[in-house]
């Protein structure tokens, strides 16, 4: 499960969450708003996870992408 990185657009908060299913709706964890936006992150906290940090494997033919599983596949 993909773990992403949300800013929220009324309070400015910024957290990650964890999210099953690509379009659940998230809602900020200070203020409870929905109007959140996910974030690109250009770093990761799975980094310390190295090869596992792909949940199912099949999105990094490669090895060099979506440790997040940005890359949606
Ligand atoms: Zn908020």
């Amino acid at each position: 499960m993909p773990i992403f990185d949300y800013k929220c657009e009324k309070c400015g908060a910024t957290f990650e969450k964890l999210v099953p299913h690509a379009d659940d709706k998230v809602e900020c964890e200070k203020c409870g708003s929905k109007k959140v936006a996910k974030q690109l992150s250009t770093f990761s906290a799975s980094v310390n996870d190295g090869v596992g940090a792909c949940a199912t494997g099949s999105c990094c033919p490669t090895g060099t992408c979506c440790p997040n599983g940005a890359c949606g596949l």
